[in-house]
């Protein structure tokens, strides 16, 4: 009996953790449209999992952080953060583009009501440019981190690690402070192990927390509402799959970096498939960079500094819906955004969406500031507010899939990136072999 138990449980085991994952995001869907309301009461297992991710965000930012540090110079550190946020840039210009021509393309919303819309919204100014660099630099480091302002503890870390670079450099070899640094070091190198090895039995739990996070959810929304606004969810599914396949795909990991687009897909559906289930690219990102490390095999110091990053700056998929979301809303109130209103709109869901943070619906209220920008009226956000749980989805595999997919780029110009191991070189080899390793060594 015991050992029967024990061999279903290494079967079970043997399986890579990502199809248990898929398997638990259908199984609740199904199960939250049969079973209906009682199936809510699941949403507690799914918020403890998205829980549990958080936990390990702050302590791995600081760890890999400090760790990159140690190894990069200043100066290219400058240069990879400048080649960084000038692609995550570029990259979230083609998005919006991207929606605003295929909702010009399928026009969503016309023929919907704006009486249709209940709710209420809060609409919010954003902050001043200025403002926004200013609280990048945190008064108390402990504070950000308590807060998880991921922009603050990227900064403290960062100087806390050329900090240490600097005074091991100034010091004499095997001295007490060069030898205390290099225990700092080597402590936060372990540290960072060891929060990696989390990462992967909060995933164990995922099954659990994905089940319920999908139940709940479908318990609450239905199938009627996706129905209802079907073409805005097609809009963005379309453009979504059009800039995920043609732009990180096929250019960049295709065309620039050279490599096989199905072995970065396979390196990155652990994140991708997280992203899906638990709409924060935040939440997300200790399993991006255990993917970027593990199965893309990217060097820590270009991962630790432009994931963080990538997290709360880059994100494509939402500045494509701030875009979708526009033509959407004037189509809904019978008016058609000229060229120069549409291009207003791109640039202020670029700024908008750099200012998000990755959490879920946060374009909610992002889109009052873009609506507010070209005259819409930001009412009309509350008809799609019943379906955001489904579009959040959406966007937020498409925001860690183009953090993810710049990384890549920017590792290779900079000769930081192994195409030796993980999933590069398998290639060819049966899907899902190599999240095993990074899953099952445990
Ligand atoms: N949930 C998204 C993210 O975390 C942000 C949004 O589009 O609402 O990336």
């Amino acid at each position: 009996m015991t050992s029967s138990v024990t061999q279903t449980w290494q079967r079970y085991r043997s399986v890579p953790i990502i199809y248990r994952i898929a398997a638990a995001f259908v199984l609740g869907s199904i199960v939250g449209l049969v079973v209906g309301e009682p199936a809510t009461n699941l949403q507690p297992l799914g918020d403890l999992f998205v829980r549990l991710l958080k936990m390990v965000i702050v302590p791995i930012v600081v760890f890999t952080l400090i760790m990159a540090a140690r190894n990069l110079s200043p100066k290219n550190l400058g240069k990879v953060g400048g080649q960084v946020i000038l692609l995550y840039l570029f990259t979230t210009m083609i998005a919006i583009g991207l929606g605003l021509v295929v909702s010009n393309v399928i026009d969503p919303g016309v023929g919907l009501l704006l009486e249709n819309a209940t709710g209420t919204v809060e609409t919010k100014q954003s902050p001043g440019l200025g403002q926004v660099f200013l609280n990048i630099v945190p008064e108390n480091p402990f504070g950000a981190m308590a807060e998880g302002k991921i922009l603050s503890v990227i900064f403290f870390a960062l100087a806390f690690g050329v900090g240490l670079t600097v005074v091991r450099d100034e010091a004499e070899e095997g001295s007490s402070v060069y030898n205390g640094v290099e225990t700092i070091f080597d402590i936060v190198e372990a540290g960072a192990e060891v929060m990696f090895k989390v990462v992967w039995g909060v995933m164990e739990y995922g099954v659990i927390g994905v089940f319920a996070l999908m139940a709940a959810l479908f318990a609450n929304t239905g199938v009627e509402a996706i129905f209802s606004l079907f073409k805005l969810f097609a809009t963005l599914a379309i453009a979504i799959g059009i800039q995920i396949s043609v732009v990180y795909l096929l250019f960049i990991i295709s065309g620039l970096v050279g490599q096989s687009p199905m072995s970065f897909v396979r390196g990155s559906k652990d994140a991708m498939m997280t992203a899906l289930s638990i709409r924060s690219s935040s939440g997300t990102l200790p399993v991006t960079m255990s993917n970027a490390d593990e199965n893309l095999g990217i060097d820590q110091e270009v991962y630790s500094f432009s994931l963080p990053l990538g997290a709360t700056i880059n994100m494509d998929g939402t500045a494509m819906y701030l875009g979708i979301a526009a033509i959407f809303t004037a189509n809904v109130v019978g008016k058609s955004l000229t060229m120069a209103e549409q291009l207003s709109v791109l640039v202020t869901a670029l700024i908008a969406s750099v200012g998000t943070a990755g959490v879920p619906g946060a374009s909610i209220v992002m889109m009052t500031v873009v609506f507010t920008q070209v005259g819409l009226p930001v009412q009309a956000i509350a008809l799609v507010l019943g379906i955001d749980p489904l579009l959040d989805r959406m966007r937020t595999m498409n925001n860690v899939t183009g953090d993810l997919a710049v990384t890549t780029l920017v590792a290779k110009w900079n000769d930081a990136i192994d195409f030796s191991t993980g999933v590069w070189a398998d290639d060819g080899v049966e899907s899902g072999s190599v999240t095993s390793t990074s899953t099952t060594d445990d």
